[in-house]
């Protein structure tokens, strides 16, 4: 982001800036955390832009802090997961709703590991779910053309 300079006026965001760093606060908008000593921008707030920067980042955090919080083994390189979230399409189809996919792992006793991992919708993992609880062998549905309508 480029901003245009004006000699000898100062912007709001100028403004804030030599304000919040003249009390030792972080200098972003709306934020009081208090940055490490020499620097000016919270933990928070860097996190925070690091994952805006870098969303593949933020999912591969999300499911490995997940997976510790599980207590379930993740051995997942970082740029295996970038290659196989793009290939998949789960970088861009995340979410909440059925449709969106979820990392499943296929063997539920085994942890993250790369040949253990396959993108499934969240409807075809709670299928997959309910076959696993009702010792029945599982397989993937036939997927349908997205071009047909219904
Ligand atoms: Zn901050």
């Amino acid at each position: 982001m480029k901003r245009t300079k004006l000699r000898g006026l100062k912007s709001s965001y100028d403004r804030r800036r030599e304000r919040k760093a003249s009390r030792n606060l972080c200098i972003r908008k709306y934020c009081r955390r208090r940055p490490r000593p020499y620097r000016r921008v919270c933990d928070t707030c860097e996190s925070r832009e690091k994952f805006a920067r870098n969303p593949i980042l933020r999912l591969f955090h999300n499911l490995k802090s997940g997976a510790k919080r599980r207590r379930i083994p993740f051995a997942l390189p970082f740029a295996w997961f970038c290659a196989a979230a793009s290939a998949s399409g789960y970088d861009r189809a995340h979410g909440q709703s059925r449709d969106s996919l979820t990392v499943d792992r296929i063997d539920n006793r085994r942890g993250y590991e790369p040949d253990n991992i396959q993108f499934i919708s969240h409807a075809e993992n709670s299928r997959k779910g309910w076959y696993e609880r009702h010792g029945k062998p599982w397989e993937q549905k036939e997927v349908e053309n997205e071009n047909e309508p219904f």
